[in-house]
């Protein structure tokens, strides 16, 4: 989609620090990081939100995320990570090309929750 800021990261046109990337799924880090090493996951076909994701876009992304979730334990060390998808303006979605947040957990007081 020409005006959708997440599908022009991944043509390149707009930069972006890469964590991840295959045929069908690119990983990137978060402009505005709730926490260190916040990684968003996005499928490299543009859909909407979770009513919009086929079974083959949710199975193609949610093949890598266990080894995206292990990259950004190793690099950052956090205690914990959440997972989360926002869908619909009312739930907090701004950017509407699906996504999942990874959110590396530091303990009290780290920024998130
Ligand atoms: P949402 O609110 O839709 O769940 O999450 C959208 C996320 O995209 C936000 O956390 C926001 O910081 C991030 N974001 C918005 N624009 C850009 C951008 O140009 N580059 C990157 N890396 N992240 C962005
Ligand atoms: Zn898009």
């Amino acid at each position: 989609m020409s005006d959708c800021i997440f599908c022009k990261i991944m043509a390149g046109e707009i930069p972006s620090k890469k964590v991840f990337e295959n045929e069908h799924v690119m990983a990137f880090l978060d402009i505005s990081q709730v926490t260190k090493g916040h990684t968003l996951v996005v499928p490299k076909q543009h859909v909407k939100d979770i009513y919009e994701l086929t079974p083959e876009i949710a199975s193609n992304l949610f093949e890598v995320v266990p080894s995206i979730a292990s990259a950004i334990k190793e690099t950052y060390e956090p205690v914990g990570l959440n997972l989360l998808n926002n869908n619909g303006e009312k739930a907090g979605q701004s950017v509407f090309h699906y996504h999942m947040h990874l959110i590396p957990r530091y303990g009290k007081g780290d920024g998130f929750g």
